[in-house]
């Protein structure tokens, strides 16, 4: 079977943006412009990068808006277990514009719990301005994930870094 690469995170932070992007990238193709945002919210789509092929599953579809509920944290984990299970390498997906919240902190301590061995990549999106990106990236170190790549799924910043990131896993 192919190599799988899980993308988590919460809602919004841009995850079917960047899985867009992220199999976009080694076609050479931009996404088209009236196609960002509205995202393609395929479960899973095929990747390629440096020669390597590699799925990348979407875990979108999240059902509760309440991010503080219990039902929201075990749906989130549900998700994020299928996909874990299958998977080779992970893209935590985080807003660069919020910062650290809550729902963060609980994905990564449920990473870190994983008891399979498990390539993580921590994605900083939404890092659009120069000035303030060294403290956007900065403020996500605490999750003990590993080094923050900022990026900006939207205009395609930052990319080919995660890829690279991926890429040893794959
Ligand atoms: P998901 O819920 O995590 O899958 O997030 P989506 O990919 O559906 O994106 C949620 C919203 O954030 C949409 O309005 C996107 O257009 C927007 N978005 C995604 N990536 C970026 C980005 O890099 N920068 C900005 N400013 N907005 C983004
Ligand atoms: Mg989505």
């Amino acid at each position: 079977a192919r190599p799988t690469v899980a993308i988590i995170g919460r809602p919004n932070v841009g995850k079917s943006t960047l899985v867009n992007r992220l199999c976009d990238a080694g076609r050479g193709g931009a996404i088209a412009v009236d196609e960002v945002g509205v995202t393609r919210d395929r479960v899973y789509q095929r990747a390629e990068w440096c020669g390597r092929v590699f799925d990348v599953v979407d875990t979108g579809g999240l059902l509760f808006d309440d991010e503080e509920s219990d039902q929201f944290l075990a749906e989130i984990r549900e998700q994020a277990s299928l996909a874990l299970r299958e998977s080779c390498a992970v893209v935590v997906v985080v807003d660069g514009r919020t910062g650290i919240v809550r729902t963060d902190e609980d994905i990564a301590a449920f990473l870190r719990k994983w008891p399979s061995q498990i390539e993580t990549v921590l994605a900083v999106n939404k890092c659009e301005s120069p000035e303030r990106e060294p403290e956007m990236v900065a403020d996500f170190w605490p999750l003990g994930l590993g080094e923050p790549l900022p990026c900006s799924a939207i205009h395609g910043y930052g990319v080919a870094e995660v890829l690279d990131a991926v890429l040893p896993a794959v």
